[in-house]
């Protein structure tokens, strides 16, 4: 059967063949991690983009946990602990947490990795990554963290370890090291944001890593929000990709919840939901007090920033709206909206 959804972000309209309304559940790889399909991808909610209160942001957590999500991302950077946390109070069912860190050493991933089991007050982390990783050159230089990890997942504090990646030849790095079990690129149907290559030569990749065994996890399915007038198009792309075992999808309100885990299921979307998020535009702010200090340049991953006349600039078509800028800035001047 086929059924006619309505654009949420406005756009080209969409047939979807109806599969059922249940969300569906893989095995990450060979570990025995069971996650939906649908990932929640918190760092839209926290401070590098919503802002959204603490009891409005885990709201929308518990809220797809309801409905059949069963695994969320995170990462220390995205400072959304304490909304999983919130969300998960009284709550029964498994929920699988994969979280990152960008540590090199074995003391501060011990950090981080302490930090996580305080902040989310769970003794064990399911899944722990490199973040961002851009080959097998910068895994080697970050390998005291993971050792240390190996070392936490043998004491039981860790499930499966692997690793975050914008670029081809992290993908690639992933795939020479036995120890990493999960694999988190980025793709989308555009391929757009990868770094360093074409979508098709990551899936390429992927494929390899799926036939080897890795847990495979999309990101950034909506290309940052510059897919937007698609959204449609682009997460049903990645939803239906055999290659990825689950997609880590943004979410900031119950609308775009429910959109997307109707999308997931085969399900035509509520009107009414689709009303709300239809003219939702996201966008990078730069404030006016911005200094110029360069902070935000050096730490955005996709060159997308350059310092003109002393105050940071933009360039959209590279923008990927990840808010990892608005992270580093002494001066809260640039965040994502
Ligand atoms: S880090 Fe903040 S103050 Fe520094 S250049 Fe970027 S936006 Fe401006
Ligand atoms: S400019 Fe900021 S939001 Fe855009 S890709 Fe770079 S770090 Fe991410």
């Amino acid at each position: 059967m086929t059924i006619q959804c309505a654009p949420p972000y406005g756009g080209a309209y969409l047939h979807l063949s109806a599969g059922g309304n249940n969300m569906d559940y893989n095995y990450l790889g060979k570990t025995n991690l069971k996650v939906s399909k649908v990932c929640f991808g918190s760092l839209t909610i926290g401070p590098l983009q919503a802002n959204l209160s603490l009891k409005q942001g885990s709201k929308i957590i518990r809220h797809a946990l309801e409905r059949g999500v069963n695994f969320i991302d995170t990462a220390e950077i995205y400072d959304t602990y304490p909304y999983i946390r919130e969300a998960l109070k009284g709550y029964s069912k498994e929920v699988i947490i994969a979280t990152k860190s960008y540590a090199y050493e074995a003391s501060v991933m011990k950090e981080s990795l302490e930090k996580a089991r305080r902040e989310l007050d769970r003794d064990v982390i399911d899944i722990f990554l490199l973040h961002e990783q851009e080959s097998i050159l910068t895994i080697k230089g970050h390998w005291q963290a993971v050792e240390y990890l190996l070392k936490a997942k043998a004491q039981g504090l860790v499930r499966a370890i692997g690793l975050s990646t914008h670029t081809v030849a992290g993908v690639k790095g992933a795939l020479e090291i036995p120890e990493m079990e999960i694999i988190h690129p980025l793709i989308n149907y555009q391929g757009l944001g990868i770094l360093d290559g074409t979508r098709d030569e990551m899936l390429s990749l992927l494929k390899q890593g799926k036939s080897m065994g890795k847990g495979i996890y999309g990101m950034k399915p909506i290309g940052g929000g510059n897919l937007l007038a698609e959204a449609e198009k682009a997460l049903t792309w990645a939803l239906q990709r055999p290659e990825l075992d689950a997609v880590a999808v943004g979410m900031q309100s119950i609308s775009e919840v429910n959109i997307n885990l109707a999308l997931a299921e085969g399900r035509e979307p509520d009107p009414e939901d689709l009303e709300i998020v239809k003219n939702k535009v996201r966008y990078l702010l730069i404030e006016d007090y911005c200094e110029g200090c360069g902070a935000c340049v050096a730490k955005c991953p996709q060159k997308a920033l350059q310092i003109i006349e002393a105050r940071a600039k933009v360039e959209k078509e590279k923008c990927l709206l990840c808010g990892y800028c608005a992270g580093v800035c002494p001066y809260f001047a640039i965040k994502v909206i």
